[in-house]
């Protein structure tokens, strides 16, 4: 049962995590909500999902970027709620350059927030899932954790990494209670890919919504984007009883991205 369980989702006040943390509250889970927003803001995003849902939040603006920070966050939601009982790690930027010209600390960046910060939430949270014996991990990886795509040497190298991650801590856990699942999306609608369409909107003097076709078709068949809630639903499948022996894989919602 989800009731009373608390769920930690990284890079949860926009896009696909805000997404995965309205479905989880609405199906009764508590939200420690997180994210790079000053307090007031994320307060007030915490406050809301209360609101609506009758839930109990918080809200942690630590940097992934720091580990002890990493420690912080977790510490802070497991006082501020009792537990992290699921693990959602979401938050990811992105980076784009060829491999000669990628600048070093961008490359030390997006490993950082895309994996070495997921390592280390895993990290600080596993022995108090062991030790209820029971825990939900959930890796928001990408097509990127099964393919490439040039000019995303460190996204490509990062998504990769969680899905190796995502296995091995699996197999650690399979007499534990605890799953480990990677969840691979195409085109998700969000502010990350918005930046990315405008950008190639201003380079190609196309209007917004020929740049966001051209940006969709040139790597997925199906011409849609995923929505956040749609993710979000996928996550609740791996928070439920029935799946508790799926662990291990990395789950594509990618319109045929990954078929061809
Ligand atoms: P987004 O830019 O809308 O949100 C990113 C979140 O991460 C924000 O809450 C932000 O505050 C947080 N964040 C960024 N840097 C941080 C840092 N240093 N410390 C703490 N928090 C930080 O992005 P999104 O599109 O919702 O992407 C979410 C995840 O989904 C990422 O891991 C991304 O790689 C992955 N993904 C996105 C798509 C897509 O099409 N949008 C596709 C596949 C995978």
């Amino acid at each position: 049962s989800v009731k009373n369980r608390v769920a930690l989702i990284t890079g949860s006040t926009s896009g696909i995590g805000l997404g995965i943390a309205h479905v989880l509250a609405e199906a009764g889970f508590h939200i420690t909500l997180h994210g790079l927003l000053p307090m007031p803001e994320g307060e007030a995003l915490a406050a809301e999902l209360r609101d609506k849902y009758g839930c109990k939040s918080s809200f942690s603006n630590a940097d992934l970027r720091a580990g002890d920070a990493i420690a912080a966050l977790v510490g802070d939601a497991q006082d501020a709620l009792g537990s992290v009982d699921v693990l959602v790690n979401n938050a990811g930027i992105q980076f784009t350059a060829p491999a000669q010209e990628f600048p070093p600390q961008q490359w030390d960046a997006v490993i950082g927030v895309n994996l070495s910060a997921a390592f280390h939430t895993i990290h600080h949270t596993l022995p108090a899932m062991q030790a209820a014996g029971w825990g939900r991990i959930i890796n928001i990886a990408s097509v990127h954790g099964l393919v490439a795509s040039v000019n995303k040497a460190a996204y490509v190298a990062a998504k990769h990494g969680i899905v190796g991650l995502t296995k091995v801590v699996a197999l650690e856990n399979v007499e534990r209670g605890i799953t480990c699942n990677a969840i691979c999306p195409g085109w998700v609608d969000t502010p990350l890919i918005a930046r990315q369409i405008q950008q190639q909107a201003d380079a190609g003097n196309l209007d917004y919504d020929e740049a966001r076709l051209a940006l969709i078709t040139g790597k997925q068949p199906m011409p849609e984007m995923t929505q956040p809630s749609s993710i979000g639903q996928l996550v609740l499948f791996l928070c439920s009883d029935a799946a508790r022996t799926m662990t291990g894989t990395a789950l594509p919602i990618d319109g045929a991205w990954t078929a061809q």
